[in-house]
């Protein structure tokens, strides 16, 4: 039998990522890497496959990244687990290690109604043939309804229009009374809503759906009440489901959400098994209770921590804080920790601030873009909860910095105070930097209320 210092099973954002670290943090280990798929898309460009890319064959994580760095790949699948005699079963081929790392995915959601199983209704795998063949039934669709208006759900439509555009009707239903209402205050949500309608998708809000109607084969998706939307091609963008299989099957604890429970340093209730990505249980940085946001930057973060921690445990997990940003043509959103709503809802006592201003200077230099930017911060305390961002590309790197100020729990006066460097043709003007200013407005508010 052959055996490896470490095993990773799963191969995309966690897997290589937890791989690569336990390599440079241990270069006289050997790494391997079992991944069932001969090629992993890079799962946050599949909607871009559609229209901006064209093809799913340049939306690949390359393999060069493991080879570069001395890390083994098997390309197969992980049957079984037996913790008790340190191995993996793979197809047929029995493996032994001394650390294992679980990086087994997220499946996607699904919806509680019927008609799910029908041809013509698409989950999103990540799958390289799979996503071919939708690619492929676009060519011919004419209605196309995607659910959920989720930062998933408005990629997809807003690719699809943009490559078939009159050729093809796109409808986007969503329960909620706006778009990406999850992660983003009203103000913003209406933003990306009507921006997104101006470029011929019809978004649907309030709308539940009852079922997907077809005999075999979709015709229409009906909303109740009579209300019926006409489809022959039903995307489903309505969240992520924890891949546990493997691992329950092993007597791997889970938490209540279903997902691998994982302690700080990313170990399972098995000594030398650790987990991170999708299947693994996040914990909120605020508060600590379970967190449902599965994204590949989180997969990544809980890697590094996994990865390091395999022989000597020295990192831990702070708490999930939560960044992303979405972007459709040119309009771009992110989002870092709570949201007004989500703190109030929390029961923080907090204040927000909202600036806008252009994100270079003069405004007139090319690539300017008004930039919105919102603060939120503890009334008491005046530390940082949350920020939203809006604008053209800057807006994702501008949530990174404001991350980061959430991670390291700044305080409204430390950011005012923040040494920062500007440029004409880079940033917004240091006069008017927004996170800055932003912060300075709170500071002043804090104050005076
Ligand atoms: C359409 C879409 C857009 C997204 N956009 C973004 C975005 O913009 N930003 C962002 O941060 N996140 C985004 N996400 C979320 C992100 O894709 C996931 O959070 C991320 O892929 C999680 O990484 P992971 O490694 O945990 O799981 P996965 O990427 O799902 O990879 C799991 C790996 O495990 C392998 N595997 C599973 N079981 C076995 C087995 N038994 N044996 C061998 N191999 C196995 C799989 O083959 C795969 O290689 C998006 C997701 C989707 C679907």
């Amino acid at each position: 039998m052959k055996k490896y210092d470490v095993i990773v099973i799963g191969g995309s954002a966690a897997g290589a990522t937890s791989a690569i670290t336990a390599r440079r943090h241990n270069p006289d280990k050997s790494v391997l890497v079992v991944r069932q798929e001969k090629q992993v898309p890079i799962p946050c460009g599949i909607p871009y496959i559609f229209g901006t890319l064209g093809s799913a064959s340049k939306n690949i994580v390359p393999d060069a990244m493991l080879e570069k760095e001395g890390v083994e790949l098997l390309i197969s699948e992980a049957r079984k687990i037996e913790p008790a005699k340190n191995k993996v079963i793979v197809d047929g081929v029995e493996l032994e290690y001394d650390k294992l790392v679980i990086a087994t995915v997220s499946m996607p959601g699904s919806l509680p109604v019927s008609g799910v199983d029908q041809d013509g209704v698409y989950h999103i795998l990540k799958d390289i043939p799979y996503l071919e063949a939708l690619q492929e039934r676009l060519k011919t669709a004419r209605d196309v309804v995607v659910i959920g208006c989720g930062f998933i759900g408005i990629e997809f439509a807003d690719e699809i229009k943009k490559n078939h555009g009159e050729n093809v009707n796109v409808t986007v239903i969503e329960i909620a009374p706006y778009c990406l209402s999850a992660a983003y205050d009203e103000e913003f949500c209406l933003e990306m809503q009507n921006f997104i309608k101006a470029r011929g998708v019809d978004i649907k809000t309030n709308s539940k759906v009852a079922s997907i109607r077809g005999s075999g084969k979709v015709e229409a998706v009906d909303l109740g009440e009579g209300e019926s939307i006409p489809a022959d091609v039903v995307i489903l963008g309505v969240g992520a489901v924890p891949n546990v299989a493997l691992a329950k099957d092993a007597g791997i604890k889970l938490a209540t959400s279903g997902a691998i429970e994982v302690d700080r340093s990313m170990k399972t209730s098995i000594d030398n098994i650790f987990a991170c990505g999708d299947c693994a249980e996040k914990i909120s940085f605020f508060g600590g209770r379970s967190c449902p946001l599965r994204l590949a930057s989180i997969a990544t973060q809980e890697a590094r921590i996994a990865g390091a921690n395999l022989f000597n445990i020295w990192r831990e997990h702070a708490g999930t804080v939560g960044v992303w940003s979405t972007a459709v043509g040119s309009l771009a959103m992110g989002t870092a920790g709570l949201t007004e709503s989500a703190a109030k809802k929390a029961g923080y006592d907090c204040i927000s601030v909202v600036v806008e201003g252009p994100n270079r200077h003069p405004g007139v230099m090319p690539g300017a873009a008004p930039t919105k930017l919102k603060l939120v911060f503890e009334k008491t305390t005046g530390v940082i909860l949350g920020g939203q961002v809006r604008g053209n590309e800057s807006a994702g790197e501008i949530i990174n910095i404001v991350a980061a100020c959430i991670q390291k729990r700044m305080y409204a006066d430390d950011i005012a105070t923040f040494q920062m460097g500007t440029h004409p043709a880079l940033t917004a003007s240091p006069i008017t930097y927004q996170l800055v200013n932003a912060a300075e407005l709170a500071v002043a508010k804090m104050k005076n209320t």
